[in-house]
């Protein structure tokens, strides 16, 4: 055989090899998807893992199909923030959407950005039109212990996202005097309740709720630990405030009762009320693997005591999810600002990607679901499993290395860990 012919035989070869690794990747199926998931861009150094996530964990498994939305802040400003209220429409369309982190602009935002305008917080424009409840859970991992030592699952928060102290109206009192809550209804008739009677100077607040968002915050609840097959867990002060928190309960018992009693039978999960207090007495001894619905204040507590309980901000997954049906993930932290400006420095960055790449599998799985297509809601399950492996075999981010009680620990840069968890995918 002459040298040539040898030569193009090698070149067959190699080609042949190829080919046959491409059919039989192919075999094994790049996974196709049905209906596409919105999905949002974002700022800085989320901005970055996003790029790595796509490239190394997706692109090579699934023929993605995403409907796009750039909120990066500079697209933001040259649309006059549009771009954030068509990508909220979009989720309403496609009922699945997963969210980057994004900045939201303050005085300091829109001189380096050189904005036109502050322009309003995305997350506050995407709730404002999906009408939801953000649901937190952190991510289990072995390595990682949570401080409460009996937790075994995690406990993920419901957070009403409007009214009470947030929308409270003050006044510090200069000195003796009397306090009315005044209601004038639309025929100019009045009720009044005396408040107190002052002999000091003291403070005073007013706080509102409203039912439409009472029983959208309920329905999101129930919708939710359907979905998720979980227990839920209510719990206000209403033996001292009668009419306020006792409102919520009873919306909470009438929507339940209406609308999903026999949904949660089915499922065999529980629907469960208790106050407050008896509540935190409970959520410390117990195992967790619940859904805790709180009130915007009570939540936005609790969700900081559950999120430092399990360990790492960068391990705490979040999802919107509006009474009709809709789905939006992303990570529970913001765009890591000081680990970006360090990349953009040219330092070596350790960025953990874990809550940004749960974002994604949790947006997969949940169209998988509606679109009844098993190899996606496998694929979703199969990422997370190599993420976390990834991690219980010691190779892990800085954030995580400072806390974790494993012994031979590799500390990797943001790239690196989103490869050595791309490998042990592939090999699954
Ligand atoms: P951040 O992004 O949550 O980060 C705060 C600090 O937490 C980081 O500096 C870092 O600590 C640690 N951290 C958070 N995520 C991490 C990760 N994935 N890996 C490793 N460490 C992580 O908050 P920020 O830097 O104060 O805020 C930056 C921007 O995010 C702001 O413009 C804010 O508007 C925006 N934000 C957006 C969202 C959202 O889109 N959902 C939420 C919150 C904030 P060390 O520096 O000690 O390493
Ligand atoms: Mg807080």
């Amino acid at each position: 055989m002459s040298a040539w012919v040898q030569q193009t035989q090698t070149e067959f070869c190699k080609r042949r090899k190829l080919n046959l690794t491409f059919e039989r990747k192919s075999e094994m199926g790049i996974i196709k998807m049905t209906n596409p998931i919105v999905e949002i861009d974002g700022d800085e150094m989320t901005r970055i893992l996003w790029r790595l996530i796509k490239d190394e964990l997706l692109l090579p498994h699934i023929e993605l199909n995403t409907v796009y939305f750039d909120l990066g802040l500079e697209n933001r400003d040259k649309t006059g923030d549009q771009v954030t209220v068509d990508a909220a429409w979009a989720i309403k369309e496609h009922h699945v959407g997963v969210k980057c982190a994004t900045i939201t602009p303050n005085g300091a935002r829109v001189k380096e950005y050189g904005l036109k305008e502050m322009w309003k917080s995305p997350n506050g424009t995407l709730r404002a039109i999906l009408d939801g409840t953000v649901f937190r859970a952190p991510i289990a991992v072995k390595g990682i212990s949570p401080s409460l030592r009996n937790l075994e699952k995690p406990i993920t928060i419901a957070r009403h996202a409007y009214g009470d102290v947030y929308n409270g109206v003050e006044m510090v009192i200069p000195g003796p005097g009397k306090a009315e809550m005044v209601f004038t209804d639309g025929a100019g008739r009045e009720e009044r309740r005396l408040i107190h009677t002052f002999d000091s100077p003291g403070i005073l607040r007013a706080i509102h709720n409203l039912r439409p968002s009472i029983e959208s915050f309920a329905r999101s609840s129930f919708t939710y630990a359907l979905s998720t097959r979980q227990d839920l867990w209510f719990s206000t002060k209403d033996t001292i405030s009668k009419q306020y928190d006792h409102t919520f309960k009873d919306i909470f018992q009438e929507v339940y009762d209406n609308e999903y009693k026999a949904g949660f039978e089915g499922a065999g999960i529980e629907y469960f009320y208790t106050l407050i207090d008896d509540a935190v007495a409970r959520v410390m001894r117990s195992k967790g693997g619940f859904i805790w619905a709180l009130k915007n204040y009570d939540g936005d507590v609790m969700s900081d005591m559950v999120s430092s309980a399990y360990g790492s901000l960068a391990m705490m997954t979040s999802v919107l999810v509006s009474p009709d049906g809709n789905f939006e993930y992303e990570a529970a932290h913001g765009t890591v600002q000081r680990h970006y400006y360090n990349h953009m420095k040219g330092l070596e960055t350790s960025t953990n990607s874990v809550a940004t790449i749960f974002a994604w599998t949790g947006a997969l799985r949940k169209r998988a679901e509606l679109d009844g297509n098993a190899p996606l809601g496998e694929f979703a399950g199969k990422l997370e499993k190599a993420t976390l492996s990834t991690i219980e075999a010691g190779q892990m981010t800085k954030d995580l290395a400072l806390i974790t009680d494993l012994k031979d620990v590799v500390t990797l840069n943001t790239s690196d860990f989103v490869k050595a968890v791309a490998g042990r995918l592939s090999a699954l």
